[in-house]
């Protein structure tokens, strides 16, 4: 892992100890690099009714809107109790393409040695709907 990584990685990793995760007992934590170098940390929070547990990749995102950062330059997610890299889930897949360009990597991994590098894009392949957020919409697929 690169040691720009390697750091998120284990800003995430370091997270975990705060996951809320009595069910499962998954912890999940995330570390996004914002722009401006700062980097803002989510968890996994579960809840009684399952369905409404939300994943560590959009706390982050949403604690980094919160404090008013809207530009991300990679996102990190580590799943210490997995046996292999977890990928973040179809709902966070949408999510992360509303806020990070196609191009931004993606890493997860169980540990600093196990671990994948993604991109938004193929996270998110044929994501019509990010071209429409960014005003491209005319230039898709369906127009002449
Ligand atoms: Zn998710």
């Amino acid at each position: 892992m690169q040691p720009e990584y390697a750091s998120l990685f284990k800003r995430a990793c370091k997270a975990c100890e705060q996951s809320y995760a009595p069910y499962s007992h998954f912890r999940v934590g995330a570390a996004l690099l914002c722009e401006d170098g700062s980097v803002i940390t989510g968890v996994n929070v579960e809840n009684r009714s399952f369905g409404l547990t939300i994943c560590a990749e959009r706390n982050a995102i949403a604690a980094a809107i919160t404090a008013g950062k809207t530009k991300f330059k990679a996102l990190v997610i580590a799943t210490p109790d997995a046996a292999y890299p977890v990928s973040p889930c179809g709902a966070c897949r949408q999510v992360i393409s509303e806020f990070m360009p196609a191009s931004a990597p993606v890493i997860f991994g169980n540990t600093e040695d196990s671990y994948v590098t993604s991109t938004v894009a193929e996270l998110m392949p044929h994501d019509a709907l990010h071209d429409l957020s960014s005003g491209h919409a005319h230039d898709g697929p369906g127009h002449s």
